[in-house]
Protein backbone atom coordinates (compact mmCIF):
# COMPACT_ATOMS: atom_id res chain seq x y z
CA UNK A 1 0.00 0.00 0.00
CA UNK A 2 1.40 3.49 -1.04
CA UNK A 3 1.88 5.65 1.92
CA UNK A 4 -0.69 8.09 1.51
CA UNK A 5 -3.19 5.05 1.46
CA UNK A 6 -2.35 4.95 5.15
CA UNK A 7 -4.05 8.02 5.74
CA UNK A 8 -7.35 7.38 3.93
CA UNK A 9 -10.47 7.05 6.10
CA UNK A 10 -11.85 3.74 4.94
CA UNK A 11 -15.59 3.06 5.48
CA UNK A 12 -17.65 -0.11 4.39
CA UNK A 13 -20.33 1.81 2.08
CA UNK A 14 -23.95 1.08 2.41
CA UNK A 15 -25.46 -1.23 -0.22
CA UNK A 16 -28.83 0.09 -1.85
CA UNK A 17 -31.25 -1.64 -3.08
CA UNK A 18 -30.47 -3.30 -6.77
CA UNK A 19 -32.00 -0.90 -9.92
CA UNK A 20 -32.13 -2.91 -12.82
CA UNK A 21 -31.42 -1.20 -16.05
CA UNK A 22 -34.91 -3.44 -17.89
CA UNK A 23 -37.62 -0.91 -17.48
CA UNK A 24 -40.00 -3.73 -17.39
CA UNK A 25 -39.26 -5.60 -14.77
CA UNK A 26 -41.82 -5.48 -11.40
CA UNK A 27 -39.73 -3.42 -9.11
CA UNK A 28 -40.73 -4.52 -5.25
CA UNK A 29 -37.33 -4.10 -3.87
CA UNK A 30 -36.68 -0.75 -2.68
CA UNK A 31 -39.92 0.08 -0.98
CA UNK A 32 -40.24 3.18 -3.64
CA UNK A 33 -43.74 4.01 -4.01
CA UNK A 34 -45.42 2.28 -7.37
CA UNK A 35 -47.79 5.36 -8.26
CA UNK A 36 -46.46 8.69 -10.22
CA UNK A 37 -46.00 11.85 -7.38
CA UNK A 38 -48.80 14.46 -7.56
CA UNK A 39 -49.79 16.15 -10.48
CA UNK A 40 -49.02 19.26 -9.07
CA UNK A 41 -45.24 18.29 -9.46
CA UNK A 42 -45.51 17.64 -12.87
CA UNK A 43 -47.07 21.44 -13.73
CA UNK A 44 -43.84 22.37 -11.77
CA UNK A 45 -41.36 20.38 -14.11
CA UNK A 46 -42.45 21.47 -16.70
CA UNK A 47 -42.91 25.18 -16.35
CA UNK A 48 -39.71 25.37 -14.63
CA UNK A 49 -37.87 28.48 -15.43
CA UNK A 50 -34.21 27.24 -16.53
CA UNK A 51 -32.75 31.09 -15.84
CA UNK A 52 -33.06 30.34 -11.68
CA UNK A 53 -30.61 27.84 -12.47
CA UNK A 54 -27.83 30.44 -12.94
CA UNK A 55 -28.29 31.61 -9.10
CA UNK A 56 -27.90 29.73 -5.61
CA UNK A 57 -30.77 28.30 -4.48
CA UNK A 58 -32.03 29.39 -0.90
CA UNK A 59 -29.91 27.76 1.46
CA UNK A 60 -32.82 27.64 4.43
CA UNK A 61 -35.22 26.60 1.54
CA UNK A 62 -37.65 28.93 3.06
CA UNK A 63 -40.30 28.27 1.00
CA UNK A 64 -40.62 24.61 2.24
CA UNK A 65 -40.26 25.32 5.22
CA UNK A 66 -43.37 27.54 5.46
CA UNK A 67 -45.04 24.94 3.52
CA UNK A 68 -43.93 22.03 5.81
CA UNK A 69 -44.79 24.35 8.40
CA UNK A 70 -48.26 24.68 7.29
CA UNK A 71 -48.99 21.13 6.67
CA UNK A 72 -47.57 19.68 9.53
CA UNK A 73 -48.86 22.86 12.11
CA UNK A 74 -45.56 23.14 13.36
CA UNK A 75 -43.38 26.03 13.75
CA UNK A 76 -40.43 26.80 11.26
CA UNK A 77 -37.80 26.76 13.28
CA UNK A 78 -39.01 24.06 14.38
CA UNK A 79 -38.12 22.28 10.97
CA UNK A 80 -34.79 21.31 9.53
CA UNK A 81 -35.04 20.14 5.58
CA UNK A 82 -32.27 17.84 4.33
CA UNK A 83 -31.62 16.15 0.90
CA UNK A 84 -33.49 12.88 1.41
CA UNK A 85 -33.75 11.72 5.23
CA UNK A 86 -30.44 9.73 4.58
CA UNK A 87 -29.17 13.51 4.75
CA UNK A 88 -31.10 15.03 7.14
CA UNK A 89 -29.92 11.52 9.11
CA UNK A 90 -26.23 11.57 8.83
CA UNK A 91 -26.59 15.29 9.79
CA UNK A 92 -28.27 14.40 13.17
CA UNK A 93 -25.27 11.65 13.64
CA UNK A 94 -22.99 13.81 12.95
CA UNK A 95 -24.73 16.91 15.20
CA UNK A 96 -25.78 14.57 18.39
CA UNK A 97 -24.09 11.68 18.21
CA UNK A 98 -20.32 12.14 18.40
CA UNK A 99 -19.52 12.33 22.09
CA UNK A 100 -18.22 9.32 22.05
CA UNK A 101 -20.71 7.91 23.98
CA UNK A 102 -21.65 5.12 22.99
CA UNK A 103 -25.36 5.28 20.85
CA UNK A 104 -28.43 2.63 20.98
CA UNK A 105 -30.14 0.96 18.03
CA UNK A 106 -31.94 -2.38 17.07
CA UNK A 107 -30.21 -4.99 15.69
CA UNK A 108 -32.51 -5.61 12.78
CA UNK A 109 -33.29 -2.27 11.45
CA UNK A 110 -32.47 0.42 8.59
CA UNK A 111 -29.00 -0.82 7.43
CA UNK A 112 -27.62 2.73 7.08
CA UNK A 113 -27.42 3.36 10.86
CA UNK A 114 -24.23 1.21 11.40
CA UNK A 115 -22.60 2.73 8.06
CA UNK A 116 -23.10 6.46 9.57
CA UNK A 117 -21.74 4.72 13.02
CA UNK A 118 -18.57 3.71 11.19
CA UNK A 119 -18.01 7.13 8.97
CA UNK A 120 -18.23 9.06 12.60
CA UNK A 121 -16.46 6.56 14.28
CA UNK A 122 -19.65 6.38 16.44
CA UNK A 123 -18.83 3.46 18.99
CA UNK A 124 -22.81 1.53 18.77
CA UNK A 125 -24.31 -1.10 20.62
CA UNK A 126 -27.45 -3.10 19.20
CA UNK A 127 -30.35 -3.80 20.96
CA UNK A 128 -32.14 -7.11 19.96
CA UNK A 129 -35.77 -7.08 18.72
CA UNK A 130 -37.69 -9.57 20.82
CA UNK A 131 -38.10 -12.97 19.55
CA UNK A 132 -41.48 -11.67 17.41
CA UNK A 133 -38.84 -9.35 16.23
CA UNK A 134 -41.05 -6.33 17.98
CA UNK A 135 -38.85 -3.44 19.65
CA UNK A 136 -37.72 -4.18 23.21
CA UNK A 137 -38.09 -1.00 24.73
CA UNK A 138 -36.43 -2.23 28.02
CA UNK A 139 -32.96 -2.95 25.86
CA UNK A 140 -33.23 0.88 25.68
CA UNK A 141 -33.74 1.85 29.03
CA UNK A 142 -31.22 2.44 31.65
CA UNK A 143 -28.25 2.54 29.80
CA UNK A 144 -27.23 5.54 30.00
CA UNK A 145 -26.39 5.64 26.52
CA UNK A 146 -25.13 8.56 24.14
CA UNK A 147 -28.19 8.25 21.47
CA UNK A 148 -30.77 6.38 20.19
CA UNK A 149 -32.44 5.67 16.72
CA UNK A 150 -35.29 3.84 16.26
CA UNK A 151 -37.45 3.48 13.04
CA UNK A 152 -41.21 3.74 13.65
CA UNK A 153 -42.33 1.13 11.90
CA UNK A 154 -39.03 -0.42 11.74
CA UNK A 155 -37.31 -1.64 8.59
CA UNK A 156 -37.35 -4.08 7.35
CA UNK A 157 -39.81 -5.59 9.38
CA UNK A 158 -42.61 -3.25 9.09
CA UNK A 159 -43.96 -3.27 12.78
CA UNK A 160 -44.99 -0.51 14.69
CA UNK A 161 -43.94 -0.26 18.21
CA UNK A 162 -46.74 2.65 19.26
CA UNK A 163 -46.86 6.39 20.71
CA UNK A 164 -46.28 4.38 24.49
CA UNK A 165 -43.51 2.57 24.08
CA UNK A 166 -41.54 5.08 22.34
CA UNK A 167 -42.36 7.87 24.31
CA UNK A 168 -41.27 5.58 27.54
CA UNK A 169 -38.22 5.54 26.15
CA UNK A 170 -37.59 9.23 24.79
CA UNK A 171 -38.96 10.38 28.48
CA UNK A 172 -36.38 7.62 30.60
CA UNK A 173 -33.25 8.70 27.96
CA UNK A 174 -33.18 12.55 28.75
CA UNK A 175 -28.99 12.86 28.80
CA UNK A 176 -29.11 11.64 25.10
CA UNK A 177 -31.09 12.79 21.61
CA UNK A 178 -33.87 10.09 20.58
CA UNK A 179 -34.52 9.87 16.95
CA UNK A 180 -37.65 8.13 15.94
CA UNK A 181 -37.50 7.54 12.42
CA UNK A 182 -40.95 7.57 10.57
CA UNK A 183 -39.78 7.22 6.73
CA UNK A 184 -42.95 4.90 6.57
CA UNK A 185 -45.56 6.52 9.35
CA UNK A 186 -47.89 7.74 6.87
CA UNK A 187 -48.71 4.18 5.92
CA UNK A 188 -51.08 3.68 9.08
CA UNK A 189 -49.03 4.36 11.95
CA UNK A 190 -49.00 7.10 14.60
CA UNK A 191 -46.50 9.68 14.43
CA UNK A 192 -44.83 10.69 17.50
CA UNK A 193 -44.72 14.45 16.26
CA UNK A 194 -46.94 15.99 19.11
CA UNK A 195 -44.64 14.84 21.62
CA UNK A 196 -41.21 17.67 20.09
CA UNK A 197 -43.11 20.20 23.13
CA UNK A 198 -43.06 17.61 25.98
CA UNK A 199 -39.51 16.58 25.47
CA UNK A 200 -36.61 18.52 24.23
CA UNK A 201 -34.39 15.73 23.43
CA UNK A 202 -36.72 14.21 20.23
CA UNK A 203 -36.49 14.58 16.91
CA UNK A 204 -38.75 13.08 14.14
CA UNK A 205 -37.40 12.52 10.59
CA UNK A 206 -39.60 11.39 7.61
CA UNK A 207 -39.41 11.85 4.32
CA UNK A 208 -40.84 12.42 0.89
CA UNK A 209 -39.37 8.95 -0.76
CA UNK A 210 -41.88 6.94 -0.10
CA UNK A 211 -45.32 7.99 0.52
CA UNK A 212 -45.12 11.11 -1.74
CA UNK A 213 -43.35 9.03 -4.21
CA UNK A 214 -40.60 11.68 -4.49
CA UNK A 215 -37.68 9.68 -4.13
CA UNK A 216 -35.36 10.43 -7.06
CA UNK A 217 -36.10 14.59 -6.20
CA UNK A 218 -34.63 13.93 -2.55
CA UNK A 219 -36.18 15.32 0.19
CA UNK A 220 -36.34 14.74 4.05
CA UNK A 221 -37.30 16.85 6.83
CA UNK A 222 -36.28 16.36 10.82
CA UNK A 223 -39.08 18.36 13.45
CA UNK A 224 -37.50 18.79 17.02
CA UNK A 225 -37.10 21.14 19.62
CA UNK A 226 -35.94 24.67 18.57
CA UNK A 227 -32.81 24.42 19.91
CA UNK A 228 -32.48 20.89 18.29
CA UNK A 229 -33.07 22.66 15.17
CA UNK A 230 -30.54 25.31 15.79
CA UNK A 231 -28.14 23.02 16.38
CA UNK A 232 -28.07 20.65 13.29
CA UNK A 233 -28.84 23.98 11.20
CA UNK A 234 -25.23 25.21 12.55
CA UNK A 235 -23.74 21.69 11.67
CA UNK A 236 -25.27 21.78 8.02
CA UNK A 237 -24.32 25.03 7.12
CA UNK A 238 -20.43 24.28 8.54
CA UNK A 239 -20.26 21.53 6.01
CA UNK A 240 -22.50 22.65 2.65
CA UNK A 241 -25.26 25.46 2.77
CA UNK A 242 -26.50 24.93 -0.75
CA UNK A 243 -27.81 21.57 -0.71
CA UNK A 244 -31.30 21.30 -2.07
CA UNK A 245 -31.84 22.93 -5.36
CA UNK A 246 -34.39 25.28 -6.53
CA UNK A 247 -36.27 23.22 -8.50
CA UNK A 248 -36.85 20.46 -5.75
CA UNK A 249 -37.49 23.05 -3.47
CA UNK A 250 -40.61 23.84 -5.83
CA UNK A 251 -41.44 20.21 -6.11
CA UNK A 252 -41.81 19.61 -3.02
CA UNK A 253 -44.11 22.40 -2.13
CA UNK A 254 -45.78 21.58 -4.69
CA UNK A 255 -46.16 17.73 -3.30
CA UNK A 256 -47.82 19.14 -0.21
CA UNK A 257 -50.21 21.24 -1.83
CA UNK A 258 -51.86 18.49 -3.13
CA UNK A 259 -53.76 16.70 0.02
CA UNK A 260 -56.28 14.86 -1.24
CA UNK A 261 -54.19 12.78 -3.49
CA UNK A 262 -51.32 12.11 -1.74
CA UNK A 263 -53.70 10.63 1.15
CA UNK A 264 -55.80 8.91 -2.03
CA UNK A 265 -52.21 6.95 -2.72
CA UNK A 266 -51.84 6.27 0.75
CA UNK A 267 -54.82 4.56 1.41
CA UNK A 268 -54.48 2.76 -2.07
CA UNK A 269 -51.54 1.51 -0.65
CA UNK A 270 -52.56 0.51 2.58
CA UNK A 271 -55.73 -1.32 1.42
CA UNK A 272 -53.48 -3.38 -1.35
CA UNK A 273 -51.14 -3.89 1.63
CA UNK A 274 -53.90 -5.41 3.73
CA UNK A 275 -55.02 -7.32 0.38
CA UNK A 276 -51.34 -9.15 -0.04
CA UNK A 277 -51.36 -9.82 3.85
CA UNK A 278 -54.32 -12.76 3.13
CA UNK A 279 -52.84 -13.82 -0.25
CA UNK A 280 -49.20 -13.84 2.02
CA UNK A 281 -50.64 -16.02 4.40
CA UNK A 282 -52.98 -18.67 1.75
CA UNK A 283 -49.60 -19.04 0.35
CA UNK A 284 -48.25 -20.83 3.61
CA UNK A 285 -46.16 -17.39 4.52
CA UNK A 286 -45.66 -15.95 7.96
CA UNK A 287 -45.16 -12.17 8.55
CA UNK A 288 -44.95 -10.11 11.23
CA UNK A 289 -48.00 -7.52 10.55
CA UNK A 290 -46.79 -4.74 8.66
CA UNK A 291 -47.57 -0.78 8.82
CA UNK A 292 -45.40 -0.06 6.48
CA UNK A 293 -45.36 -0.49 2.21
CA UNK A 294 -43.41 -3.42 2.55
CA UNK A 295 -44.18 -6.53 3.98
CA UNK A 296 -41.73 -8.91 5.57
CA UNK A 297 -42.63 -12.45 4.84
CA UNK A 298 -41.04 -15.80 5.85
CA UNK A 299 -42.31 -19.12 3.97
CA UNK A 300 -42.99 -21.94 6.23
CA UNK A 301 -41.32 -24.50 3.73
CA UNK A 302 -38.98 -22.67 1.00
CA UNK A 303 -35.93 -20.94 1.76
CA UNK A 304 -35.79 -17.28 1.15
CA UNK A 305 -32.99 -17.05 -1.43
CA UNK A 306 -34.64 -20.27 -3.57
CA UNK A 307 -37.99 -17.86 -3.85
CA UNK A 308 -36.09 -14.84 -4.59
CA UNK A 309 -33.86 -16.48 -7.17
CA UNK A 310 -36.96 -17.78 -8.76
CA UNK A 311 -38.74 -14.56 -8.93
CA UNK A 312 -36.13 -12.88 -10.55
CA UNK A 313 -35.62 -14.69 -12.63
CA UNK A 314 -38.93 -13.70 -13.79
CA UNK A 315 -38.35 -10.30 -13.80
CA UNK A 316 -39.91 -9.89 -10.18
CA UNK A 317 -37.24 -8.08 -7.76
CA UNK A 318 -37.93 -8.17 -3.96
CA UNK A 319 -35.43 -7.67 -1.23
CA UNK A 320 -33.26 -10.30 0.68
CA UNK A 321 -30.97 -9.56 3.77
CA UNK A 322 -28.10 -11.79 4.85
CA UNK A 323 -27.83 -12.24 8.43
CA UNK A 324 -28.25 -14.22 11.18
CA UNK A 325 -32.12 -13.09 11.93
CA UNK A 326 -33.06 -11.55 8.56
CA UNK A 327 -31.52 -14.62 6.57
CA UNK A 328 -35.07 -16.70 6.06
CA UNK A 329 -37.05 -13.72 4.82
CA UNK A 330 -38.17 -11.72 2.39
CA UNK A 331 -38.71 -8.10 2.19
CA UNK A 332 -41.53 -7.35 -0.46
CA UNK A 333 -42.68 -3.47 -1.18
CA UNK A 334 -46.61 -3.22 -1.98
CA UNK A 335 -46.79 -2.36 -5.66
CA UNK A 336 -50.13 -1.50 -7.79
CA UNK A 337 -52.75 -4.01 -7.97
CA UNK A 338 -51.49 -5.37 -11.13
CA UNK A 339 -48.34 -6.09 -9.93
CA UNK A 340 -49.27 -7.63 -7.01
CA UNK A 341 -51.62 -9.74 -8.52
CA UNK A 342 -48.31 -10.83 -11.21
CA UNK A 343 -46.55 -11.69 -7.92
CA UNK A 344 -49.16 -14.01 -6.12
CA UNK A 345 -49.89 -15.46 -9.83
CA UNK A 346 -46.06 -16.14 -9.87
CA UNK A 347 -45.90 -17.47 -6.36
CA UNK A 348 -49.05 -19.59 -6.05
CA UNK A 349 -47.35 -21.35 -9.86
CA UNK A 350 -44.03 -21.81 -7.78
CA UNK A 351 -45.13 -22.64 -4.07
CA UNK A 352 -47.65 -25.19 -5.65
CA UNK A 353 -45.09 -27.40 -7.61
CA UNK A 354 -43.78 -28.04 -3.86
C1 LIG B 1 -35.98 4.90 2.88
C2 LIG B 1 -35.56 5.15 4.29
C3 LIG B 1 -34.87 6.31 4.67
C4 LIG B 1 -34.28 7.30 3.71
O1 LIG B 1 -35.03 7.79 2.77
P1 LIG B 1 -34.58 9.01 1.86
O2 LIG B 1 -34.89 8.57 0.49
O3 LIG B 1 -33.14 9.31 2.08
O4 LIG B 1 -35.44 10.11 2.35
C5 LIG B 1 -34.59 6.52 6.00
N1 LIG B 1 -34.95 5.62 6.92
C6 LIG B 1 -35.57 4.49 6.60
C7 LIG B 1 -35.92 3.53 7.67
C8 LIG B 1 -35.88 4.21 5.28
O5 LIG B 1 -36.44 3.07 4.95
Amino acid sequence: MSTWEEKVHKVTPYTPGEQPKNKNVIKLNTNENPYPPASSVKRIIESADYEVLRRYPDPLASGLLQALSDSYGVPKDQIFVGVGSDDVLAMSFLTFFTSGERILFPDVTYSFYDVWADEFRIPFDTVPLREDLSIDKEGFIGKNSGGIVIPNPNAPTGLDAGVDTLEEIIRDNPQCVVIIDEAYVDFGAESVLPLIDKYDNLLVTQTFSKSRALAGSRIGFAFGSRKLIKYLNDVKFSFNSYTMDYITQQVGIASLQDRDYFRMRCLEIINERERAKKEFSRLGFDFPDSKSNFIFVHHKDRSAVDIFNALRENDIYVRHFDGERTGDYLRVTIGTREQMDALFGFLSDYLGEG
